[in-house]
């Protein structure tokens, strides 16, 4: 499959400038609350105007949406503001009624795209109808997956695409909501250099403060917009309170971002060497979380270890862990003594680790 120039050409068609701005609340609550937020909006530089009409809640009871009833809010946005309209499928019947709303560009949930039934029921729902389709990624740090969904879409005539990067679930992040994994999108932009790339800051977040910062990384790395949650009151909102920003707040942020310019060659090396330096430090910071985890579990051998009344040190463990990796080192391309001298200090770390537990 092949992602074309002309796939990106319904930006143009919808005058969707550089860099796009999706921006609305989590969920359509009332309809004052909707057409109140867009149109605060309508005075920064939003361009698609979002609001979920259908929650994916992780437990039962949470607010689900206000469903149907909503579309019709959504329609006056449009009528009262100009701005488009977007909001998540999940199925063929939200399929069915978004379309009945005219609703402009749809978008699928990191929690349906990871099931390929789901996608493939919707793929087939819109058939025929060639609206833009924004694709989360999956909620689990997999490439194919993402791409999966992609594809179906793709494969059933939808040829006006993009992917969302909202970040991936892990099980205990300090800074995140769901963590950004950088790579996986540069990877995506590799295989698709076509498809346009938005950055969900807000899920990414989980928090207002940090939008910034990482909304201004992805512009860095060449992403084509935003999709930020906003609320004309964030503290009350009844869905994804803590990550929501005001109207102000937003157009404070899309002013505050750098936006690079088209450059000379010397800038573009300046660009190109900032790119690749911010692709290590993400490395880099994967090592320490890699790392971090790995004395964990030293830790925990440690004191299963002390219970047992067993030896730390296992001599032909080690030998066996060391040639392992100077084998594993080699065969991509990693001198044996830097190897060695890495391993070593890991070795050493783990069994001063394990001296300690209790
Ligand atoms: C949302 O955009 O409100 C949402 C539910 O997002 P995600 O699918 O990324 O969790
Ligand atoms: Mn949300």
């Amino acid at each position: 499959m092949e992602i074309k120039q002309e796939n990106r050409k319904w930006l143009d068609d919808m005058q969707l400038s550089h860099p796009i701005v999706i921006a609305g609340p989590c969920s359509a609550e009332t309809e004052e609350q909707v057409l109140k937020t867009a149109h605060q909006l309508k005075e920064t530089d939003t361009n698609v105007f979002r609001a979920g009409i259908w929650k994916p809640r992780t437990r039962p009871g949470g607010f689900e949406g206000v469903g149907e009833i909503g579309l019709p809010w959504l329609q006056k946005v449009k009528k009262e503001t100009g701005m488009l309209v977007t909001t998540e499928v999940g199925n063929a019947t939200h399929v069915e009624m978004a379309l009945k709303h005219d609703i402009d560009i749809l978008w699928i949930g990191a929690r349906t795209t990871v099931n390929p039934f789901v996608v493939q029921e919707i793929a087939e729902a819109l058939k025929g109808v060639d609206k833009p389709v924004l694709v989360k990624n999956p909620v689990n740090p997999d490439l194919p997956l993402w791409l999966g969904a992609v594809e179906r879409f793709y494969a059933s005539g939808i040829t006006q695409l993009g992917v969302i990067h909202r970040g991936f679930s892990t099980y205990n992040s300090l800074h995140y909501r769901n963590k950004p994994k950088w790579h996986i999108a540069i990877e995506l932009k590799k295989e698709f250099p076509n498809l346009p790339l938005i950055l969900d800051p807000s899920h990414i977040c989980g928090r207002r403060d940090t939008i910034l910062d990482v909304s201004q990384t992805a512009l860095d790395l060449n992403y084509d917009g935003f999709m930020i949650e906003t609320h004309i009151d964030p503290d009350k909102a009844w869905s994804d309170a803590k990550q929501q920003i005001t109207p102000a707040r937003l157009d404070e942020i899309t002013q505050d971002l750098r936006i690079r310019q088209e450059s000379s060659s010397k800038e573009e090396f300046q660009r190109n060497l900032a790119l690749f330096r911010r692709e290590l430090d993400l490395i880099d910071n994967n090592l320490i979380d890699l790392l971090k985890d790995r004395m964990g579990i030293s830790e925990e051998i440690g004191r299963l270890k002390h219970k047992e009344n067993v030896a730390i040190l296992q001599s032909a463990r080690w030998a066996d862990i060391l040639q392992k990796m100077i084998d594993l080192g080699n065969k991509n391309g990693l001198n044996k003594e830097f190897v060695e001298k890495i391993f070593k200090a890991i070795h050493v770390e783990s069994i001063n680790i394990q001296h300690h537990v209790k």
